[in-house]
């Protein structure tokens, strides 16, 4: 069974996270790290954060691994930390999933998300069961620095026009949800001079306020404060603080593909260069790169794959549609805060965010799934017959067709054994005609790959 999926080692808390698999996927780092370098361990709110930490912490040391214990903070917190101050990071952390999940996500030491092949051999070391156990004189240094969270919110401070921000005392009401982003977001905003009014902004792993997931029907409270005390603006991150959704002064909820495109818009009035974002994202982006005269490269999706581009191409701005959003002169990951600093420097200008979205392009989007049982032989069904069409495709990840007049994902996904099927188009009903060529698709295939 593969250990990590698309965002790292992801379960029940104390049934399949538990302490022994926490322990001994810091020995299979400190094996895979060759007992050297100095590993920084954090955590979210999560109730079970500590325990796993604790466990991670003595799995680490066993190996010969210096430890720095950075303790809750967000996850873009903690890679920053790990780009400045150490050789790899552990983030004990289930981002968005339910309460009762946990999870443990590997940092590299440029700060950016563990690359697939050195996950995939950490998988090998642990299933061996073989690890690099230091002699007791060798085991490694620990000490604790509880200053990751003010460098973060310093360096974001330091990467928007934080004067220009200040000087319009903006009203901003937060959501963080009772999750990590309740330690750095309206800290950050206080220091950029905003009126800021909280929710759920005390840490508490029972989530007790809404689920870590900021979808609009969990933010109707937050939606009615921003208008009810004629905010400029509403925030909400999801569970890690690495994902943020804003409400717009009219207490609507600003679609992530819009924001995306949006802030693609205006990094590229303040400087050229190429974007980067997952093939799942809207045509949006498309057009703001060619209006503009850009490069824009697609990926296959996951975070780790647009960033990874972005350094390789020079990217000036890059994220996916789902309010993880990269700035590279910051940091080369998905960063909630740095997206909400960014927003209100756009709004300290005097633009307002209901007005901003309208300034790009409208697309209407269709999505569904369905069980597969040949994953594998189905999709290249999938392939041959879209390859059959004449039309533009990509095949990056699953097979996108982009017609004339809108386009359509088919991609098995990462953690289930599922195809989902996503459509875009100018009009609601040809993205959902499109949606049902996709999925016809599959069936097609589905049926033809089954066996006699
Ligand atoms: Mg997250």
């Amino acid at each position: 069974m593969a250990l990590f999926g698309t965002n790292g080692v992801r379960g029940i808390a104390n049934e399949y996270i538990n302490p022994e698999l926490a322990v001994n996927l810091a020995r299979s780092l400190g094996t895979y790290m060759e007992s050297k370098g100095t590993v920084a361990i954090g955590c979210d709110t999560r109730i079970s954060g500590q325990m796993l930490k604790s466990a991670a912490i003595a799995g680490a040391l066993s190996t010969g691994l210096n430890v720095i214990d950075v303790g809750t903070l967000p996850t873009p917190s903690i890679q920053l930390y790990v780009r400045d101050f150490a050789d790899a990071g552990i983030v004990i952390t289930a981002s968005h999933n339910p309460r009762e999940y946990n999870g443990i996500k590997l940092i590299a030491g440029d700060g950016t998300e563990f690359p697939r092949d050195g996950e995939k051999e950490i998988e090998k070391i642990y299933y061996s069961g073989k690890y690099s156990i230091v002699s007791w004189e060798k085991t490694g240094n620990f000490r604790t620095d509880p200053g990751a969270n003010d460098y973060y919110i310093r360096n974001i401070i330091n990467s928007v026009d934080a004067e220009t921000i200040r000087s319009r005392r903006l009203k901003v009401v937060i959501d963080t949800g009772c999750g990590a982003g309740s330690l750095t977001l309206p800290l950050l905003l206080r220091e950029l001079g905003c009126n800021v009014l909280t929710l759920g902004a005390q840490p508490d792993g029972t989530f007790p306020w809404r689920n870590p997931e900021p979808t609009p029907d969990a933010l109707t409270e937050l939606s009615k404060l921003v208008k009810m005390t004629g905010a400029d603006l509403g925030a909400a991150h999801d569970g890690d603080a690495d994902r943020i959704v804003f409400i717009d002064e009219n207490g609507e909820f600003l679609n992530e593909e819009v924001l995306l495109a949006m802030m693609a818009k205006y990094i590229l009035e303040c400087e050229k260069g190429p974007l980067v974002t997952p093939v799942s994202s809207s045509q949006r982006m498309a057009d703001v790169a060619k209006e503009a005269s850009v490069e824009l490269y697609w990926t296959a999706v996951g975070s780790i794959n647009v960033a990874r581009k972005m350094m390789e191409v020079g990217a000036v701005f890059g994220g996916e549609g789902n309010g993880g959003l990269i700035f590279p002169k910051h940091q080369y990951c998905r960063d909630g805060a740095m997206t909400c600093a960014k927003i209100l420097e756009i709004l300290a200008k005097g633009n307002k965010l209901s007005e901003l979205a309208k300034s790009v392009p409208q697309y209407f989007n269709a999505k569904t799934k369905i069980p597969s049982v040949n994953t594998q032989t189905t999709m290249e069904i999938v392939k041959k017959e879209a390859s059959g069409l004449g039309y533009k495709m990509d095949t990056i990840d699953g097979v996108k067709i982009w017609y004339e007049d809108g386009w359509v994902l088919i991609r098995p996904s990462g953690t289930e054994p599922i195809f989902r099927i996503f459509a875009e188009a100018k009009k609601q009903e040809r993205a959902e005609e499109l949606m049902q060529e996709g999925l016809q698709m599959v069936i097609r295939a589905e049926k033809a790959s089954a066996p006699k």
